[in-house]
């Protein structure tokens, strides 16, 4: 008991509970910590089975696996709620979302999460943080961006960060998006479709070259461009903004546009993302 100090703050002379958090004791006020939870209350005011639980510095109760510092930014945030000067760095904001997850404190993990919200974390950080305090509703925009900016702006340390798994899921989802985009631009859609009403047999050979043209001038070459692919959920509206090429019968690029669209590519990179983001989530379930 020799090493133990009491907190030069959260030593409270009037508190009626005392916490030992690493070397650190703290006398806090039952009222304060109640009024964040019921079922904190609910915890201190159940008999623990330990004989004067909390009652003084010689028996604190204490709080395996979090620091003195960690609890501190808890403690701080309970009797400075609202406070303009309270910490809103990112170690202050964990520290407060680690320890409210372990005693359920709802309105300080909403706290954390709606100010580390506004610290514009990498997706790599937000996955991490999703993963350790159980935060569901960073998985799906943090692997999206993930998948949207090239696997190469993932550095070294963020793989790390990320665990072989989800970095394979990541890599995986990546090579089936370029591969889509690959097949998409290969083949010009809808060559093998017959002319319209207003187009003859012998006309529509030339619009299918026309179209054949378009494609591979104006967009095989955006889809498989090296640095800025052109994105598969934005092809139909990149085709509508061309201008027509010379030649081809409106009503035959209609088709053939129609053609994009019901090949089901499109579709193809959205099932991608989202089968990405489930194996990230079903992966973070079995932890
Ligand atoms: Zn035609």
């Amino acid at each position: 008991m020799a090493s133990l100090q009491k907190h030069p703050k959260y030593w409270f002379t009037d508190g009626n509970i005392v916490f030992q958090a690493d070397d650190t004791l703290f006398c806090l006020h039952r009222g304060a910590l109640f009024v964040h939870s019921p079922t904190l209350e609910g915890i201190f005011t159940l008999p623990s089975g330990v004989v004067n639980d909390g009652v003084d510095e010689e028996h604190p109760i204490k709080l395996p696996g979090i620091s003195g510092g960690e609890f501190e930014h808890l403690v701080s945030w309970m009797y400075h709620v609202g406070s303009v000067h309270h910490d809103r760095n990112l170690p202050s904001l964990v520290a407060i979302l680690k320890v409210s997850r372990l005693w359920q404190i709802d309105n300080s993990i909403d706290w954390a999460i709606a100010h580390l919200n506004q610290l514009n974390l990498s997706a790599v950080t937000k996955l991490e943080l999703a993963c350790k305090y159980t935060i569901p509703q960073w998985i799906p925009p943090s692997v999206c961006l993930l998948l949207l900016n090239p696997l190469s702006a993932i550095t070294e340390d963020e793989a790390y960060c990320l665990g072989i798994r989800v970095y394979s899921i990541i890599a995986k989802a990546h090579e089936a998006l370029d591969m889509e985009r690959h097949i998409i631009a290969a083949v010009p859609p809808g060559l093998s479709l017959p002319p319209l009403s207003l187009c003859t047999p012998s006309q529509h050979s030339n619009c299918k070259d026309i179209w054949a043209h378009f494609w591979w001038q104006k967009i095989a070459h955006q889809l498989l461009h090296p640095y800025n692919p052109l994105p598969l959920n934005s092809l139909v509206q990149f085709i509508g903004e061309q201008k027509n090429p010379d030649g081809l019968n409106l009503e035959c690029k209609g088709q053939f546009v129609g053609e994009v669209v019901e090949s089901g590519g499109l579709d193809v990179k959205e099932n991608i993302i989202y089968g990405a983001i489930t194996s990230v989530q079903g992966y973070y379930d079995t932890l």
